[in-house]
């Protein structure tokens, strides 16, 4: 038997014992919708929201919407955060189309390789670009001047320091995300003698930390740093965005962040922070964290067989929608998320499986030797931890296989 992570809090077993998803039975879902199908809970979102406000009281919250773009979900969360953050074009359309561009909400675009056609479509939507070398701003530069449009200008920083221990590693190193951060200064200089409006900076050092310690550590050298560039230049930033990373529990052993923690750890930084951050908007950007939990993916028992005495339940999913719980999706060591058996959710576990998805390939593998219930065919198999990094995440259109639906309840 192997060990798998920690079913998230809030999820509950019917008076018949089946897994309920924001009040409604995962077979019923399945029945209205389809299957597979991501079921995204907007209470464990709204849930999330509002433990961020409590811990970090005078510091705006952003979405990054490449956790999970779904427009139901950008929808609500429009209602609940204070600005977006965007990597893609792709995903300044969906915002877009979501009807949650307004004048007064702060957007910005940041990623490396923004083409022209990309520059374009930000400049015409008013959002804020975070240029990430100086070949981008002056791309950006001379695209504002063609269709005569104001840039609004961040500049991402390449920080000399990581997010210790996070699951990826985004600073402190040669990275193709940001501006080595010496050279900070002389490119904010450019971006104000060109007449652009200077937003300020964005430091993103990392994701998926459960550490405290580490956040808190990353949290007081971004001030820093944010403080030393302000200064350098002799002006202050409207905004300092200073990342996320915070991480959430996958897998077995994994600890809650302690973000009121983090949050009080915040506010002694900020309120010694240097007299040029003084009027300095401070922005927290988090995916994961506000989303991962709130997504529940249902999958479908289609066969049961038995292999050298291993038991298999094979299920009309896969990786091709849930990448991550395979193990494929950067991690180094393949762990089992928490998964349980929708239908039988409030009985004990009687048997050992493996769970593997319908693609034809061993890399398809969703849960590995755990300990279910007894599941048969037509069954429903739950993976939790499925709202950030899923469907958008995953190789959709490998094998050919048939797509996922997505619903927000
Ligand atoms: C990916 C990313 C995020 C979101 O990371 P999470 O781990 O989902 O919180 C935020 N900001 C930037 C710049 C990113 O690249």
């Amino acid at each position: 038997m192997k060990a798998m992570g920690p079913i998230p809090t809030g999820f509950a077993a019917s008076a018949d014992g089946s897994l309920l998803i924001g009040g409604t039975e995962g077979l019923r879902l399945i029945g209205e919708h389809g299957a597979p199908l991501f079921v995204y809970d907007r209470s464990v979102i709204d849930r999330q929201v509002a433990r961020f406000r409590s811990a970090f009281a005078g510091v705006d919250l952003h979405y990054a919407v490449k956790a999970n773009p779904h427009p139901a979900l950008l929808a609500h969360m429009g209602t609940l955060v204070d600005g977006f953050d965007l990597a893609s074009a792709g995903e300044l359309a969906t915002v877009e189309a979501a009807g949650l561009l307004r004048p007064g909400l702060p957007v910005s675009f940041a990623g490396p390789g923004k083409g022209n056609p990309d520059l374009t479509d930000a400049l015409d939507c008013g959002v804020c670009v975070h240029v990430e070398s100086d070949g981008e701003l002056d791309r950006l530069l001379s695209v504002a001047r063609v269709i005569g449009k104001q840039p609004s200008v961040g500049v991402r920083v390449n920080p000399p320091f990581g997010l210790k221990g996070s699951g990826m590693k985004m600073g402190g190193l040669a990275s193709q995300f940001g501006v080595d951060h010496e050279a900070v200064p002389a490119l904010v200089r450019r971006i104000v003698e060109a007449g652009a409006e200077w937003r300020g900076l964005h430091v993103y050092a990392g994701s998926q930390s459960l550490s405290a310690e580490a956040v808190i550590e990353m949290q007081r050298a971004t001030v820093a740093l944010a403080g030393d560039i302000a200064a350098e230049v002799g002006l202050t930033p409207p905004e300092v965005n200073l990342g996320g990373g915070f991480g959430i529990p996958y897998f077995s052993g994994d600890k809650p962040l302690d973000i009121d923690a983090v949050g009080e750890a915040l506010a002694e930084t900020l309120a010694a922070r240097p007299a040029v951050l003084r009027d300095t908007r401070f922005v927290i950007e988090l995916g994961r964290w506000l989303v991962g939990e709130c997504g529940v993916y249902l999958t479908r028992v289609v066969d049961r067989k038995v292999s050298r005495g291993k038991t298999f339940l094979v299920v009309d999913g896969g990786l091709h929608h849930m990448l991550a719980a395979s193990g494929n999706f950067g991690q180094l060591l393949r762990r089992n998320y928490p998964v349980a058996v929708a239908n039988r959710f409030g009985d004990e576990p009687e048997e050992e499986v493996t769970i593997v998805g319908c693609l034809c390939t061993p890399l398809d593998l969703l849960a590995d030797e755990v300990m279910l219930p007894r599941a048969e065919v037509g069954d429903v198999i739950a993976i939790f931890c499925a709202g950030a990094y899923g469907l958008t995440a995953s190789p959709q259109a490998f094998l050919s296989q048939g797509a996922a639906r997505e619903v927000l309840v």
